[in-house]
């Protein structure tokens, strides 16, 4: 056993762990290791964004608690690391970077461009991971944007086609004309803002009359194709079925009957355009009426617009806004509040454009989805209805294909004659159509030899929503099987709509069967103010910041007992210093022990008889043990943290350590065989504390653990020793005595603060009066301790009417100290 030094320095010993357990390859996941039972933690890997902030530090604390948990319980963990590369994110950013859009560069520089940008901000974001300690298998390390990854995602593609789930089809689509490509439901943002309704004079044909359409999109007016009215509004159900002229264009469209129509918005009468936004494409589908494509890929106006063709879309409406007020048709315009879809890149607004795509049919799966959602178990509970909600209100099937260049390629071809679609074959994987002509010689249906390659390329979830498999050695290990499904799949609240569902949805499909076994879910980090954190709110804390001021087990502790799983958390730097505080208490009462326990031989049980604090500080312990596994199962890590603190600080330094000092300073008073009870005792509660404590501080704890212990647990770390169980020390007796013995000593010391004595005042005679023989006899059998903390020369306990000070929470047992 080594003596600890005084003061000590956390960066220091965080680096040493880090690096010693990354050489002692504690974390590497054994594959061929039949004994264990394997662990799978389906790590989402993040996209690369240049930044690690504290919401990272939230996540990777969560699958970090897990994995160190999982091992210590005796498992095989997998706990591997991706990174999710491609995206219009990366894209958006290089087109800022260097001032132009990627169509005006060659392919292959853009993607250099992406890469170098990702290599960066992923050297940014390890750093905080291994900063962090994170116990991750670095040999599981990849990247989506490297061909081996593209080949699993072009597998699974060329998988689900042959299975039917994959089809292209003109359908509208969500579309970002600044991105220039169709983006998925998951990928719109909805934004409230300042909009203006526009009343606008529709003349009817052969009539004198007119009708006022109210509309906020006077730019859409040339891609009108009929206007609606609800049959039920008497103001208008005469002129169903009756023309009307769009002004400025005077093209006539019919008046249709549509129930949808809420006649209380506006005034009643609606334009229906090909798209001015989704019920549009609803209306369009139920009176299937013909399409007019107002918006090229761009966001200009095409030559469905006529005079305005060429205009941005801002342009064009200010252009008809212009021309309809001079034309005396423009009545008046109001201001109201709307709900408008935003791209989740670029925040610029989104259209609906319909365009050839790829889609996978996702709808055909809601059932499944909703069925095996409740066979998964969640953390917390109430987050199942997050995925079930989400994959019952889509209108749309997912669609897969984008129009962008730093992406997984599509890996199928068209033959230039008849068009036939040729697919990859398995084996041709990984392959950019592109560049490389398929490995067929001649089209099956007419034998042509000439091939176009799709240019369009994957959705980024397309290679994200895979790991479940992947992770698990798919397709490349043939018992991959074993480690699917996922043993917890882990995320962030905010994408369940994409990650949780897209990985749902993509392995009922390959597979059909779900993903991953359990979903941990995390909420947001919080701002000190309780508002989300932001740069412009001022309340913005960069991880990097805390982890250089307060070192990880500080900070770890801060996200593992910040609030309720799934719960939005706030930053507080209180938090962070209490756990640094808290990091010194258990620095020094682990000093005290490694002081007190020098000369002391670890026995397996104590030949010589306990005391009363002993069982019950070793009874609490084990009780402990019992909480913490109990909220470690069901991932409540901030009941588990806040549990091991409480009994650290309270029940074992400022109770136990207290209590019996006098006895293991002072063997000659109270005899070697008291002295060796409270020894064994400290030791093993000490070694519970840290054992507890381990999977949050990894760090401080396991310094601790080789100065202290390693020589006789024989464990190479802390991280792999046996995780506690159900210990024979739980003894409810043991506890109440002890419980009565504690309330004592802490109602005499309390005394003695009162009256500003020092704690090592003399008390020539304590009296104890009690009503209850059980209490007389519990502070008898303790009255070592109670002499020795108290520092009384002669205790009397007396059975009878209480009399003197009161003690907290034992109305019937009162003391007087006489100096
Ligand atoms: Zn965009
Ligand atoms: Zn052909």
């Amino acid at each position: 056993m080594h003596s600890l030094p005084k003061e000590y320095d956390f960066a220091e010993i965080e680096r040493k762990w880090q690096q010693k357990w990354e050489e002692l390859g504690l974390y590497r996941f054994d594959r061929k290791d039949k004994n264990r039972k394997p662990f799978t933690i389906d790590t989402p890997p993040p996209y690369p964004s240049g930044e690690f902030h504290m919401g990272n530090v939230l996540n990777w604390t969560y699958f970090d608690l897990v994995a160190r948990y999982k091992r210590m319980q005796g498992f095989n963990v997998l706990f591997p690391q991706g990174w999710d590369c491609h995206g219009l994110s990366i894209e958006v950013q290089v087109e800022k970077q260097h001032g132009l859009r990627k169509r005006e560069v060659p392919p292959d520089q853009f993607r250099k461009w992406c890469e170098e940008l990702v290599e960066k901000y992923i050297a940014l974001m390890k750093e905080g991971i291994l900063r962090m300690g994170c116990s991750i298998d670095w040999s599981t390390e990849y990247r989506t944007m490297d061909a081996n990854y593209w080949r699993r995602t072009q597998l699974s593609f060329i998988l689900l086609h042959r299975k039917g789930f994959m089809y292209q089809g003109t359908h509208p689509v969500n579309w970002c004309p600044r991105c220039e490509t169709a983006i998925a439901d998951a990928e719109v943002d909805y934004i409230e803002r300042e909009g203006t309704l526009h009343y606008i004079r529709f003349p009817l044909e052969n009539s004198d009359d007119s009708l006022i359409i109210a509309t906020t999109r006077p730019e859409f007016i040339p891609a009108c194709v009929a206007v609606a009215v609800n049959p039920a509004d008497s103001r208008f159900n005469t002129c169903i079925g009756q023309k009307i002229a769009l002004p400025l264009f005077n093209r006539l469209v019919s008046i249709i009957p549509d129930e949808m129509v809420d006649s209380s918005f506006g005034t009643g009468v609606v334009m229906i355009c090909t798209y001015g936004d989704k019920e549009d494409v609803k209306t369009v589908m139920r009176h299937k009426l013909p399409t007019l494509t107002l918006l090229t890929e761009n966001g200009r106006i095409s030559e469905v617009g006529g005079k305005y063709a060429g205009l941005s879309i801002s342009k064009a409406r200010e252009a008809i806004l212009k021309d309809l007020s001079e034309a005396g048709l423009l009545e008046r315009t109001e201001h109201l509040r709307q709900e408008v879809g935003v791209c989740d890149r670029c925040k610029t607004h989104v259209e609906i454009l319909e365009r050839k795509q790829w889609f996978m049919k996702t709808r055909a799966l809601t059932d499944q989805v909703v069925k095996t959602a409740d066979e998964v178990v969640w953390f917390p509970d109430y987050m199942k209805t997050r995925l079930t909600d989400w994959a019952q209100s889509l209108d749309w099937d997912w669609v897969i294909s984008r129009q962008r260049v730093f992406a997984t390629p599509i890996p199928v071809w068209y033959c230039k004659n008849c068009g036939k679609l040729i697919l990859a074959k398995e084996d041709w994987v990984p392959i950019d159509p592109k560049l490389e002509q398929p490995r067929a010689s001649k089209c099956p249906k007419c034998g042509g030899k000439e091939f176009v390659g799709e240019r369009d390329v994957f959705d980024t979830w397309m290679d994200s929503s895979i790991t479940c498999a992947v992770h698990a050695g798919w397709p490349d290990h043939e018992d991959w099987r074993r480690l699917f499904p996922a043993d917890v799949h882990p995320s962030g609240i905010d994408i369940i709509r994409t990650w949780a569902y897209y990985l749902m949805v993509r392995h009922l499909a390959l597979f059909g069967e779900t993903p991953y076994k359990a979903c941990l879910i995390n909420g947001m980090v919080l701002g000190s103010d309780g508002r989300k954190m932001s740069k412009s709110l001022k309340n913005y804390v960069a991880a990097p910041e805390v982890l250089a001021k307060y070192g990880a087990d500080a900070t770890r502790q801060w996200a593992a007992g910040g609030g309720a799983t799934g719960s939005d958390i706030p930053f507080r730097w209180p938090d962070v210093e209490y756990g640094r505080r808290f990091l010194v208490k258990l620095w020094n009462v682990s000093g005290f022990a490694g002081r007190l326990l020098a000369d002391y031989r670890p026995e397996k049980t104590v030949h010589g008889g306990l005391e009363p604090l002993d069982k019950w500080v070793l009874s609490k312990a084990a009780r402990l043990t019992l909480s913490v596994t109990d909220a470690m199962e069901k991932c409540q890590f901030n009941v588990a943290v806040e549990e091991i603190r409480n009994f650290t600080w309270h029940t074992l330094c400022d109770c136990y350590v207290e209590a019996v000092k006098d006895r293991l300073y002072r063997a000659e008073t109270y005899g070697f065989e008291a002295k060796l009870a409270a020894q064994f005792a400290l030791y093993e509660a000490l070694y519970t504390v840290l054992q507890l404590l381990a999977p949050v501080i990894p760090h401080l704890t396991e310094e601790i653990y080789q100065a202290l212990y390693a020589e006789e647990k024989e464990c190479p770390s802390l991280q792999v020793s046996p995780w506690p169980e159900k210990s024979a020390w739980i003894d409810s007796e043991a506890e109440e005595s002890g419980d009565i013995i504690v309330a004592l000593i802490s109602a005499v010391r309390r005394e003695k603060a009162e009256k500003k004595l020092s704690l090592n005042t003399q008390i020539k005679r304590l009296t104890v009066s009690v009503e209850d023989e059980m209490v007389a006899n519990a502070l008898r059998s303790g009255s070592c301790d109670i002499v020795g903390a108290c520092k009384v020369e002669t205790l009397e306990v007396k059975v009878g009417k209480a009399a003197g000070k009161e003690v907290a929470n034992y109305p019937n047992m009162r003391f007087t100290a006489e100096y």
